[in-house]
């Protein structure tokens, strides 16, 4: 197994070295205002993951605040693709979706959009308006929350919906010619070393160019938290060294052409007790690529 398969490499796809802003842009989730549940996803608060920048601002302004942001970091690009991040990113009508996706595209310095969504949001309208932004010449690429390819996990977790509407949105994104990447996370309640690796060879029947792989991390005061004290021993909960050797077997099982995004989540300290959540998603790579070299 190599370690080049890391990272989003946009210079090979699209010749040029694309930063992506997080972009907030006011979308909801039907699993939270009662359309498909009301709870939320057990594992969800989604207030960890919105960068400082997107916070009370018009699409537009958070794509300068994220162009300066980045600029300040010095990290430099050849332009920027707008990422729909926090929440459902297609749950709207189509004229909504139309109106934010194409005040981002209307930015010079956006070259296109990259959307994170449930696969139940998604339908041939909407896939065929976002094929039609791709002729146009953006760049439209599709993140699907998979989380798990079992049914028992995710009702679990009160995902609502099952792995084969997962596999529906995912196939009909892909035949439109959009690349489509997943989202996992690993150690979900129920689930075992085993099941975890074998999950890569599920994953390998999905056309999906990339993935994010995450440890589940137990956020404060999400249902989740209740689950664990409950149920402790249904939860993996590995370290970090194990984590890196669960990782390194499931890459192993994976097929090669799919590209890993991320492979470690840290929230905000304030949100989390587990301390190994902090961990840089740089250092864990470090150390993975030199397991999979021993391995090699
Ligand atoms: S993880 Fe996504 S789908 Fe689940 S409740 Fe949070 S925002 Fe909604």
């Amino acid at each position: 197994m190599t370690t080049d398969r890391f990272g989003f490499k946009t210079k090979e796809r699209y010749g040029l070295r694309l930063q992506r802003l997080a972009v907030d842009g006011g979308f909801t989730c039907p699993n939270r205002d009662g359309t498909v549940g009301t709870g939320g996803c057990t594992f969800c608060d989604n207030r960890a993951f919105h960068p400082s920048y997107t916070h009370g601002k018009s699409i537009m302004q958070q794509i300068e605040a994220g162009i300066t942001f980045h600029a300040r970091r010095g990290r430099k690009a050849d332009g920027y693709l707008a990422y729909f991040q926090a929440f459902s990113n297609t749950y709207a009508s189509l004229e909504v979706l139309r109106v934010r996706y194409e005040e981002a595209l209307s930015h010079p310095a956006v070259r296109g959009i990259v959307i994170g969504t449930r696969p139940d949001c998604i339908d041939e309208e909407k896939l065929d308006y976002l094929a039609r932004l791709k002729e146009q010449g953006s760049i439209v690429e599709v993140e699907y929350g998979i989380e798990s390819v079992y049914d028992a996990t995710l009702e679990r977790v009160n995902r609502g919906h099952t792995f084969v509407c997962t596999k529906a949105a995912i196939e009909a994104t892909a035949r439109r010619g959009i690349p489509v990447g997943g989202h996992i996370i690993i150690g979900l309640p129920g689930e075992t070393r085993e099941m975890i690796v074998e999950a890569a060879s599920v994953l390998n029947e999905l056309p999906i160019s990339s993935l994010k792989i995450h440890q589940l991390q137990i956020l404060k005061g999400t249902p989740i938290e209740a689950d664990f004290r409950e149920h402790p021993a249904d939860f993996l909960r590995p370290g970090p060294d194990e984590y890196i050797d669960l990782l390194a077997d499931f890459l192993e099982r994976l097929r090669p052409d799919i590209a890993i995004g991320r492979i470690v989540s840290s929230v905000p300290p304030s949100f989390t007790d587990a301390p190994w959540g902090l961990l840089k998603q740089e250092e864990l790579l470090k150390r993975l690529k030199k397991r999979i070299i021993s391995r090699s």
